[in-house]
């Protein structure tokens, strides 16, 4: 089982995300964790912009009594225009879980279709018959019998692809002395599972 918060596999998600928006298979992507310097550069040389936006986290462990705890997004997209829309619409804004008007807005923002993410608000975990191999390589629950999905399976799989032939680009990160991170960069994308949340996903 691979650890989803080992820092290797969310650097590659961040790739792997990178490359699929510079592709424009999503208009828009979001990391909820941060990132390397050296994955950092690999994005911008993608030519993706990128931007901060802060969400209010309410007060969970870690804050002041009180003060509500903030959380930093990384958002890329092609487009600046749509980094400026999405800033404005939840740069500041509390986090507020999936309500059924957050799953459709990000829908839009992150390229997954319309069927999917109402399918997702009815009923998170239906069976959509996907292949688990193929489930995997999304970000979203396709929604049973997807055409739209199908569509992009191939889309994601080549993306995935390049992703494996940039790895030596990005891994291994600098970790700090003694860190056990050599035996952890083994990780191969294909043992993915989709049973863990990953950044901008369902
Ligand atoms: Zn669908």
């Amino acid at each position: 089982m691979v650890d989803p918060l080992c820092p290797e596999r969310l650097a590659e998600d961040a790739v792997y995300l990178g490359v699929l928006t510079a592709r424009g298979v999503k208009p828009l992507s979001r990391l909820e964790y941060p990132v390397a310097p050296r994955v950092l550069e690999l994005l911008g040389g993608m030519g993706l912009i990128m931007a901060d936006v802060t969400r209010i986290a309410g007060e969970g462990p870690g804050s002041v009594a009180g003060v509500p705890s903030q959380v930093i997004h990384l958002i890329l997209s092609r487009d600046a225009g749509l980094i400026d829309r999405y800033g404005a619409d939840f740069d500041g804004q509390p986090l507020c879980g999936e309500t059924a008007a957050v799953v459709r807005v990000e829908a839009r923002y992150f390229g997954y279709p319309a069927c999917c993410a109402e399918a997702y608000i009815r009923s998170p975990h239906a069976e959509n018959g996907l292949a688990a191999e193929d489930q995997a390589l999304l970000f979203h629950r396709a929604c049973p019998g997807c055409a739209a999905t199908l569509q992009m399976i191939p889309l994601y799989r080549a993306a995935l692809a390049e992703v494996q032939r940039q790895r030596h680009l990005f891994l291994p990160l600098e970790a700090p002395a003694g860190a056990p991170s050599a035996a952890r960069s083994q990780h191969s994308a294909r043992s993915r599972t989709r049973r863990e949340r990953r950044p901008d996903g369902w």
